[in-house]
């Protein structure tokens, strides 16, 4: 296993496959290593692919990839504990071409994903464990795996092996994440037939609902839940920062059960088979945790990088899109001949100039903010209810006084000055 390469690429989740794919379609000598039996078997996702930079990288892939459905209608839930207050977007133009977003299973899409590098000349080998990149005067200069003979060496090595990176950490790219820096998160696959998805969530065959939920889904803890409808079954997941966890004393799987159970949710999964549990972590330390990004002979990519926007549940187009910075960064470098930091720095700054980065600047200082200050998913959540509740109850009162009422107890509640202060807060967090 001694022979060099262009290019190789730790891990086969969506960004190293992306970096793999585009290597190899524009000529060079890729080796991807992935640690998993397949690639997917060790991957984690609510279930959300996002179709625009998947298009960037194979067009109109929605014709021959494994897709669940076309995402119709996307629902937040601010809930309480018996009831919700609900808006979202329901959007038929989403279910046709050239579609918004997917929802996928993992397992399928990433095999599918991977045979398409194959086909473009990747050599992937999976059940192989990359222990450390091998280093010569400081720079990268290929991978020790666990299999016998098992150092390979490259111009280039690309982690793309998710959010533990450890190897990252070897190379003294990041320390040891902190616990607000993470969130746990739980999901069930659960069996349900096509027909009774479609009466629950108001859904014709090919198309499918995301719902997120705040609130009570957390017990009122920095964090979100949600449930995705596949074709004949249900993500259902739940995650908080670590951080929240601990210091709330949750058990991630005690939370989940907490949500399949509440009243709000219990209907949409009752007689359900639970097909699969999963947990994994999600990096959501933002803007202010990315890591260095490149060195000499090194780049890392998706949530190896902490390209994960928890705003907006984006994370598998960051890992898309960084990877395939990567790769185009790989390609000039090869004209260039030249493989050094100052050369393979042009990935940090397209990603820089990209939307991954501005996107993560811009909420920037949100998890710390909604973590900091808790009132939001603990206080308000439950007032939006009651507020709802009291405006929607016919009861002889005219609207204006419920209004004055409804008001006068927000106030009264949190007192006029701080909710000025909290509104503040919460505009500045995610302007
Ligand atoms: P991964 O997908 O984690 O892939 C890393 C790969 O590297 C794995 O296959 C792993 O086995 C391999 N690997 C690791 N170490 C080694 C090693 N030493 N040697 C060899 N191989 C190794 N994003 C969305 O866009 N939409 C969603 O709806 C969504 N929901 C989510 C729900 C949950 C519960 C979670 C956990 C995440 C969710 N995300 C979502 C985030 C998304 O899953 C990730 O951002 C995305 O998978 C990152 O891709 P990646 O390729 O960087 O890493």
């Amino acid at each position: 296993m001694s022979e060099k390469f262009d290019v190789i690429v730790v891990g086969a989740g969506p960004a190293g496959t992306s970096c793999a794919y585009t290597c190899a379609k524009n000529g060079l000598k890729v080796l991807q290593i992935e640690r998993g039996e397949y690639p997917g078997s060790k991957n984690v996702m609510g279930g959300v692919l996002y179709r625009k930079q998947m298009e960037e990288i194979i067009p109109e892939f929605w014709k021959e990839a494994p897709l669940e459905r076309p995402v119709v209608e996307q629902r937040f839930w601010m809930m309480d504990k018996e009831s919700t207050v609900s808006f979202g977007y329901k959007g038929l133009e989403w279910g046709k071409e050239p579609y918004n977003n997917f929802t996928v299973l993992r397992a399928p899409f990433d095999q599918w994903f991977a045979k398409k590098g194959i086909e473009q000349g990747v050599l992937l080998i999976n059940e192989t464990v990359v222990l450390e990149c091998l280093t010569e005067n400081g720079k990268v200069v290929g991978v020790r795996t666990d299999r016998p003979d098992g150092e390979v060496f490259a111009d280039v090595v690309v982690l793309a092996d998710g959010v533990n990176s450890l190897l990252a950490k070897q190379l003294g790219y990041h320390k040891e994440f902190r616990p607000d820096e993470v969130a746990l998160t739980v999901m069930e696959v659960i069996n349900l037939s096509k027909d009774k998805i479609n009466d629950r969530f108001n859904l014709e065959d090919n198309q499918g609902c995301t719902i997120e939920i705040f609130g009570d889904s957390t017990k009122g803890n920095l964090g979100t839940a949600f449930i995705y409808t596949n074709k004949d079954s249900i993500n259902i997941g739940v995650g908080t920062t670590l951080s929240s966890m601990i210091k709330a004393k949750l058990k991630p799987y005690d939370l989940l059960d907490y949500l399949k159970t509440h009243p709000m949710v219990r209907p949409l999964i009752e007689g359900g088979e639970s097909a699969e549990y999963l947990a994994h972590l999600i990096p959501e330390g933002g803007y202010h945790s990315v890591p260095k990004v490149a060195g000499d002979g090194v780049l890392l990519a998706g949530d190896a990088a902490q390209l994960v926007n928890a705003i907006h549940r984006e994370g598998s187009n960051m890992a898309m899109a960084s990877g395939t910075m990567a790769a185009e960064t790989i390609i000039d470098a090869k004209k260039r001949g030249d493989f050094s930091e100052t050369s393979l720095n042009q990935y940090r700054e397209t990603l820089y100039q990209s939307f991954i980065i501005k996107d993560l600047e811009k909420y920037k200082d949100a998890t710390h903010t909604f973590e900091h200050y808790p009132q939001y998913f603990k206080e308000y959540v439950p007032m939006l209810n009651r507020a709802a509740s009291k405006f929607f109850t016919v009861d002889g009162t005219p609207k204006k006084e419920k209004q004055k009422e409804i008001m006068k107890s927000f106030t009264s509640e949190r007192g006029t000055i701080r909710m000025i202060q909290d509104m503040y807060r919460a505009w500045k967090a995610v302007k």
